[in-house]
């Protein structure tokens, strides 16, 4: 799962627009977040099957950042951050922190068998990976479906929805050219390469969506606003 991570960020952004669109972004990815930086510094390690079916990614140590404890212990984190730091609503943290898990229940989904249930346990993946076709669909679908519910919020908050049609065709377009780009020579540039498409992303959510956006959304509909 790449792109389709962010599913989740837009589906949380339908349904609780009181947290900045960034918050949601960095949010689903934040466990790869982690990851990238931690296999750059060489604590967790990735090599690579090139003849494999879809993902070449052989996720061989990853406690810290995909195992079952540490995913729930990150969105926990995740939501007491953005409510110490940022002063959102529960409601809004209690969101952060369900985007921040679904990063590890969509990999669940489509990875093969190297999520730890706890450290150092028993290691689990439904292995859609392995079927790289409907895996493609499953990522592209999942962000055309939540991409349409917050296209929707939008118009019934009296907001433009090209910056969502734009958002959408960037992360459809990142998740073809993943798709088609073959696997990096080494951990440390695909750790690299990761860490700024997430931070990337993230800055463009923050771009799109910044301003008196969640005040506006508030109003109700045909209210002037300012
Ligand atoms: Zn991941």
């Amino acid at each position: 799962m790449f792109a389709g991570h962010y599913a989740a960020a837009l589906a949380a952004k339908a349904a609780e627009p009181g947290a900045p669109l960034w918050t949601y972004v960095i949010g689903a990815q934040l466990l790869d977040i982690g990851w990238s930086s931690l296999v750059m510094a060489g604590v967790e390690q990735v090599s690579f099957d090139r003849g494999l079916p879809g993902s070449a990614l052989v996720l061989e140590h990853m406690p810290w950042t995909h195992s079952l404890p540490s995913a729930l212990l990150w969105s926990v984190a995740a939501a007491l951050v953005v409510r110490f730091a940022m002063k959102l609503s529960w409601r809004a943290c209690v969101f952060v922190g369900l985007v921040v898990f679904s990063h590890w229940a969509a990999d669940f989904l489509v990875h093969r068998p190297d999520l730890e249930l706890w450290f150092g346990g028993t290691k689990v993946g439904l292995g859609l990976w392995n079927h790289p076709v409907p895996e493609e669909a499953v990522e592209i679908g999942l962000l055309a479906v939540a991409g349409a519910f917050w296209a929707g919020q939008r118009v019934r908050a009296g907001r433009h929805v090209w910056p969502a049609a734009l958002f959408l065709t960037l992360l459809v377009a990142l998740q073809i050219t993943a798709m088609l780009t073959p696997a990096p020579g080494s951990a440390q540039q695909l750790g690299a390469t990761g860490l700024a498409i997430y931070l990337v992303f993230g800055a463009v959510a923050w771009l799109i969506d910044r301003g008196k956006a969640d005040v506006g959304e508030r109003l109700p509909a045909g209210a002037a606003r300012a």
